[in-house]
């Protein structure tokens, strides 16, 4: 079982020192990020890491370095600005070894619409299908690499460590082809819905079921006439009743 690569819009980055070195990047973690304000359309992060900081952009007099390999946009959209070969400049010490993914937001609480959360399950899946990864150990957040003090990125699953779990269980399912993406239901929207993994509830409980074999000798639609053979067949030793049965 594999799963098909998501749709994917490609938006290449020119390389430059600011945000596209062109350094090799032998990946083993896939780090998410969120890309800080709410309610920003992914295209317009997109547009700053090509448009603006690979062509040299400084604040406070210093030259902005900043990249990542994919976007995901409020409405599922993914983007790639740099191959999975290639580093990019967006989880600090672990740009040597992890695939950055910056996510849109939404709300106060900087959650995810439900076609972010399906794209960004379809994509790590798909990422660590593609390059051997396990869903449960190799996905990470940017906070992971930097700690709390530094950062807290993507600033929802780090504030609601449940849901980065759940998060990467709904990419593990959906890599095992447990699930379906179609299926993936949104665990951060406070609607209180997760994925449901299809025929697992009985999967513990052991069946004492058996087959039993029932000898009829006959069928009456008068009941007194179904007593009466019933009585006969008592007689003569077999141990017989009378069962009603809708026809
Ligand atoms: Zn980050």
């Amino acid at each position: 079982m594999s799963i098909k690569k998501p749709n994917v819009v490609e938006k290449w980055q020119k390389k430059n020192k600011y945000g596209r070195p062109g350094t090799t990047l032998k990946a083993t973690k896939v780090a998410i990020h969120y890309t800080g304000e709410a309610d920003v359309p992914g295209k317009n992060t997109v547009s700053y890491f090509n448009n603006v900081v690979a062509n040299g952009y400084k604040v406070n007099g210093k030259y902005v370095y900043a990249s990542a390999h994919y976007v995901i946009d409020l409405d599922g959209t993914i983007y790639q600005l740099i191959p999975t070969n290639e580093r990019c400049y967006a989880t600090n010490e672990a740009n040597s070894y992890a695939i950055a993914i910056e996510v849109a937001t939404t709300g106060k609480d900087n959650h995810y619409t439900d076609a972010t959360y399906k794209a960004m399950v379809h994509l790590v899946a798909w990422l660590c299908q593609y390059k051997g990864l396990d869903c449960k150990k190799d996905v990470i957040t940017h906070t992971d690499v930097v700690g709390k003090n530094y950062k807290l990125c993507p600033v929802y699953m780090v504030k609601n460590p449940s849901k980065m779990t759940q998060f990467k269980l709904d990419c593990y399912n959906l890599k095992a082809g447990k699930i379906n993406v179609k299926d993936i239901k949104n665990c951060t929207n406070g609607k209180g819905e997760v994925t449901k993994v299809p025929n697992t509830t009985n999967n513990n409980t052991t069946t004492t079921e058996k087959t039993v074999y029932r000898v009829i000798a006959g069928s009456y639609s008068n009941k007194d006439t179904a007593e009466k053979q019933a009585k006969e067949l008592k007689k003569k030793g077999y141990d017989a009743f009378v069962a009603p049965y809708n026809v």
